[in-house]
């Protein structure tokens, strides 16, 4: 089994507190942790769910990470169904965890909205460069998720 924490990977030190994303924590059962985009970047409601342990690859969980999986990710899904703004035309959900700085699987959970450049859909959502959300925002998108979760 892998170390609890690596001090050289942003998803650890955000679980720490280190590092803090807008809205703060919006799920945390002691193995899932979700929190928005630490970046807020474009897209509101763009959420990181990742094992609050760290864990490079997917059959690296637990028993228990893995059983838990399911059901949090399905309720985070239909929790930010519910209070983004304008309601998406697709969830996206995407493990890739490849940059140097953040080897930790963590799934990026990705609210698509009709508006939505097509250039910019599917995997190239990641190339979207709009402009960045207000801090503002996020947290109130984090405040409605949390009493609906
Ligand atoms: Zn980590």
């Amino acid at each position: 089994m892998s170390e609890r924490w690596s001090t050289d990977c942003l998803a650890c030190r955000v679980n720490q507190g280190i590092d803090n994303p807008p809205g703060g924590i919006i799920y945390d059962d002691g193995l899932w942790r979700v929190d928005h985009r630490i970046d807020p970047g474009p897209i509101l409601g763009w959420l990181i769910m990742k094992p609050v342990r760290h864990v490079e690859f997917f059959d690296e969980l637990t028993d228990d990470e893995a059983e838990r999986f399911g059901l949090v990710k399905k309720r985070i899904v239909q929790a930010l169904r519910l209070s983004v703004p304008d309601r998406p035309e697709k969830v996206y959900s995407i493990l890739l965890a490849e940059s140097s700085d953040c080897p930790h699987i963590h799934f990026h959970i990705v609210p698509r909205l009709n508006s939505h450049p097509r250039e910019f859909r599917g995997p190239r959502i990641f190339g979207y460069d709009g402009p960045t959300i207000e801090s503002a925002k996020v947290e109130d998108l984090a405040n409605l998720m949390r009493e609906k979760l």
